[in-house]
């Protein structure tokens, strides 16, 4: 019979956000504001770690595995990955996270590789504060890769923002403008606390309960949540073809939602982004004959998933960025 990965708390786990790299180009002030510094000289996942990794837990209930990093698409065999992952059975999902550098060029061959789903993210519409924020001033050919993941026929094309004071919140109106004919989810996403960017946070922190009620004073509904959406809160209005997702890290039963779980770049099983050192994985991934020793550690790790995050406590466990361990 199909084993489950099920928690104390009764919490499903049918999600692995699967990190393939921890490097990135771009300088996101909130992430890498220096730039990425190597601070390790091990080698990432191989194609090989990740097909046995990704077996195991589809033998444990995996159905979706976003592929993440740093920026995923910085290796030179993302597309092979993507194909190896979409072709386990069991997996119905193969997302990723991408900050679109090089997505005008690659959507269709991602597509066509295996890939079902993207989140882009673009922090601001405005090309400055696009530049300002992320390091780089390509806001254009983002966009360009936007179009040209909608035109790959990924449905929908999902667009993250974190959330900033004075930096994009006064975007919003803009934003919004911008679904109103196209099937974009926006996902605002409230600026999380880590171990490096503690004054970046105290400064631009802002709640996403604003929007909320933005929203839902003019005329969105809220959707009822599906298993799979996870902890996003999902908006819609009969005016827009597009929709608003709301990830609210630091809100009330946030974590009673959970439905993930993440593994390095390295190996290393993480059972909260903010949880602690991870629990290594890479000693069984090598070979496929150690599969049922790899489930066995999986299962009794996920026996010490916690309740909460505890973040709203200050308490940010031992992530420096989301760059580290897959955001
Ligand atoms: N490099 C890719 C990208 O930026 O899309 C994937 C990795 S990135 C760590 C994944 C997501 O986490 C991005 O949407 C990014 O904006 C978000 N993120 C990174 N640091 C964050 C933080 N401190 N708080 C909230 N979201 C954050
Ligand atoms: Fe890189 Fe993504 Fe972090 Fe920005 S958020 S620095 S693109 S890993």
């Amino acid at each position: 019979m199909q084993q489950q990965l099920v928690d104390n708390f009764n919490r499903k786990f049918e999600y692995l956000r699967l990190s393939i790299t921890d490097e990135c180009n771009f300088k996101c002030n909130y992430c890498l504001p220096d730039g990425y510094q190597r601070t390790h000289k091990k080698q990432f996942l191989s194609e090989n770690e990740i097909k046995n990794l990704v077996s195991a837990f589809t033998e444990l209930g995996t159905k979706k595995v976003r592929i993440t990093g740093g920026e995923p698409s910085l290796r030179k065999d993302f597309a092979a990955i993507i194909s190896s992952i979409s072709r386990i059975p069991g997996i119905a999902k193969v997302a990723t996270t991408t900050n679109g550098f090089s997505l005008e060029k690659n959507a269709q061959d991602w597509f066509d590789a295996g890939l079902n789903g993207i989140n882009i993210s673009v922090d601001s519409l405005d090309p400055k504060t696009f530049h300002l924020i992320t390091g780089k001033n390509i806001f254009q050919k983002v966009m360009d890769g936007v179009s040209a993941a909608s035109a790959a026929g990924f449905q929908p094309v999902k667009i993250n923002s974190v959330l900033m004071k004075g930096l994009n919140d006064t975007n919003l109106d803009l934003f919004i403008q911008w679904i109103k004919k196209q099937p974009i989810q926006l996902r605002f996403i409230e600026l999380m606390q880590t171990e490096d960017n503690g004054k970046f946070f105290n400064k631009y922190h802002i709640s996403g309960q604003a929007i909320k009620d933005k929203l839902l004073k003019s005329g969105w509904i809220q959707k009822k949540p599906l298993s799979h959406d996870g902890p996003a809160q999902v908006f819609t209005h009969r005016d827009y073809q597009g929709e608003v997702g709301l990830i609210m890290p630091y809100s009330k039963n946030f974590c009673d939602s959970c439905n993930r779980l993440r593994v390095s770049s390295l190996g290393r099983l993480h059972l909260c982004l903010f949880g602690e050192e991870g629990i290594d994985l890479r000693d069984l991934l090598t070979s496929p004959a150690d599969k049922e020793k790899l489930k066995t550690r999986i299962v009794a790790a996920l026996a010490d998933k916690k309740i909460s995050h505890y973040l709203a406590l200050g308490k940010m466990g031992s992530t420096p960025h989301l760059a580290s361990i897959g955001g």
